[in-house]
C-alpha cells in the first residue's frame, strides 16, 4: 500500500515557512490534486520518498539527470572540486574548459557566458539582443516558457499555465508591451508581428522543441521560417535550449533540425544537476557583453567551480557515449508504443508527442501543435492518471503541460513496468 504519511506531515510543516510549501510552484501538485511527495534520495532510474516508497523517475529534475541519478563520475568530480573550496568569484581554468566544450559541441556558439540558471540565461540573452540591435521588442510564442524573467511571463508555459496564471501580477504594463506573443508553429503570424512592430523587434526567442506546454514539435519549415525572417529583418534569433540542449543531441535541437540561431540559451544538463545556465552565440554578438562591450551582466557565483566540475563530468560522458541519443530514442519509442497500445485498447482520447527522450501524453484526440491544442486536453483525466501512476510507483511530471524525460537508466524491463502501471491506471480512470 502506498503510504505517504511522512510526506503529508512534511508538506504541512513546509507550508508554514515556504509559500505553498515548495520552492517552485509545479512541485506542489496543485494541477493534479493530492499532496506532493517529499524526496529523500535517488539512484539511477529510481527516486525514493521520505516514507520509503520507490518510484520510477520520469521527471529527472525536469531534465538535467539524463544519465540517471547519482552518476558516479559526476559525484567524483564534485567531490574533487569541493576539496579545493566551494567558490572563488575569480577566474578558473575549469571555466575555460567548460566554455571550450560547449563551443565545440554546439557549433553556432563561438563564445559563451556561464550563469546560474536558465532564467538568468534567457534574461541576459534578450538584454544582449536589445543592446546589440538597439531595439526594444521581443517576440515569443504562446505556451513557451523561458524562465520567470518579467519579459517572459506573458502567455508563458510550464507552471504558469498549470496554475492558470499566464500573466503574473507584478509584471508591469510597460514590460508586457515589449513582449509580443504569437502562436507556436505559425510563421505567418510571426511575419505579421514583425510588420506590426516595424524595425523595433530585437529578438525572436523560441524553444525549438517546446517542452513547457507538454512536448510539442516544430512543424516542418517553422524554425527555417524564423531563421529567414531574422536574416531579412536584422533580428536576433534566440533558441532557448535550456531543456533541449544536450537532451536531443550533443548539439541540441539545432543539431537535429539543422537551423542555427544567433544566440543559444542553455541550462539543466550542462550543470549535471547543479544550478547552472549559459548563453552563447556569435562572437560579434557575445562581444557586446561586459567587460568587452556595453551590455552589463554579472554573477557572484557564475562559473562556480563545483558546478563546472559537475557539468563537465556530464558533458564528457555525453561526448564519449556514441549511442546515447539513439539508445534513448529507442527506449522512449518502446515506451510510446506500450502506452499507445493501452490507450487504444480502452478507446480513450489521446495524442502522444515524442522526440528522442522527450514524450508527452495529452488527453485529447486532436493533434497538438501549439498551446491552444494542448489546452484542449482533459486536465481532470490527466490528474487522475497522474495520481494512479504515483500509487503504482511511477513519478510523472505533475502537470499535463510538462514533458516527461527519459534517462539512460531506464531499461526495457522498467518500460514494461511503466506500461503495466499505465494500463492499470487507465482501467481505473476509464
Ligand atoms: N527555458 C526553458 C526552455 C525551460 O524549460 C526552463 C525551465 O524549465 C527555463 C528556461 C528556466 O530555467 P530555470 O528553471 O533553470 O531558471
Amino acid at each position: 500500500m502506498h503510504q505517504i504519511t511522512k510526506s503529508n506531515n512534511l508538506f504541512e510543516e513546509a507550508q508554514k515557512y515556504i509559500p505553498g510549501g515548495v520552492n517552485s510552484p509545479v512541485r506542489a501538485f496543485k494541477a493534479v490534486g493530492g499532496n506532493p511527495i517529499f524526496i529523500k534520495k535517488a539512484k539511477g532510474a529510481f527516486i525514493f520518498d521520505e516514507d520509503g516508497n520507490e518510484y520510477i523517475e520520469l521527471i529527472n529534475s525536469w531534465g538535467p539527470m539524463i544519465l540517471g541519478h547519482a552518476n558516479s563520475k559526476i559525484e567524483e568530480a564534485v567531490q574533487k572540486a569541493i576539496s579545493g573550496s566551494l567558490s572563488f568569484g575569480a577566474p578558473t581554468a575549469i571555466e575555460i574548459e567548460m566554455a571550450k566544450t560547449i563551443c565545440e559541441m554546439v557549433p553556432s556558439i563561438e563564445k559563451v557566458r556561464m550563469v546560474n540558471s536558465g532564467t538568468e540565461a534567457t534574461m541576459s540573452a534578450i538584454r544582449l539582443a536589445r543592446g546589440y540591435t538597439g531595439r526594444s521588442k521581443v517576440i515569443k510564442f504562446e505556451g513557451c516558457y523561458h524562465g520567470h524573467g518579467d519579459s517572459f511571463l506573458i502567455a508563458a508555459g510550464s507552471g504558469a499555465i498549470t496554475l492558470g496564471e499566464p500573466n503574473s501580477p507584478g509584471v508591469t504594463k510597460g514590460t508586457a508591451q515589449d513582449t509580443v506573443t504569437v502562436p507556436f508553429n505559425d510563421v505567418n503570424k510571426v511575419h505579421e508581428a514583425v510588420r506590426a512592430n516595424k524595425e523595433n523587434v530585437a529578438a525572436i526567442i523560441v524553444e525549438p522543441v517546446a517542452g513547457n506546454m507538454g512536448c510539442v514539435l516544430p512543424a516542418e519549415g517553422f524554425l527555417e521560417g524564423l531563421r529567414e525572417i531574422c536574416n531579412a529583418e536584422g533580428i536576433v534569433l534566440i533558441f532557448d535550449e535550456v531543456m533541449t540542449g544536450f537532451r536531443l543531441s550533443p548539439s541540441g535541437a539545432q543539431g537535429v533540425f539543422d537551423v542555427q540561431p544567433d544566440i543559444t540559451t542553455l541550462g539543466k544538463i550542462i550543470g549535471g544537476g547543479m544550478p547552472v545556465g549559459a548563453y552563447g552565440g556569435k562572437r560579434e554578438i557575445m562581444d557586446f557583453v561586459s567587460p568587452v562591450g556595453p551590455v552589463y551582466q554579472a554573477g557572484t557565483l557564475s562559473g562556480n567551480p563545483v558546478a563546472m566540475a559537475a557539468g563537465l563530468a556530464m558533458l564528457s560522458q555525453i561526448k564519449e557515449d556514441q549511442t546515447l541519443y539513439s539508445d534513448l530514442a529507442l527506449i522512449t519509442a518502446k515506451l510510446e508504443n506500450g502506452l499507445q497500445e493501452g490507450l487504444d485498447n480502452l478507446g480513450l482520447p489521446y495524442t502522444i508527442n515524442r522526440i528522442g527522450s522527450m514524450i508527452s501524453v495529452f488527453f485529447t484526440s486532436e493533434k497538438v501543435s501549439n498551446f491552444e491544442d494542448a489546452k484542449k486536453s482533459d486536465l481532470n483525466l490527466f490528474g487522475q492518471y497522474f495520481r494512479e501512476m504515483l500509487k503504482r510507483g511511477v513519478y510523472l511530471p505533475p502537470s499535463q503541460f510538462e514533458s516527461w524525460f527519459i534517462s539512460k537508466s531506464i531499461t526495457p524491463n522498467l518500460v514494461d513496468r511503466i506500461v503495466e502501471a499505465s494500463n492499470e491506471s487507465l482501467r481505473v480512470i476509464h
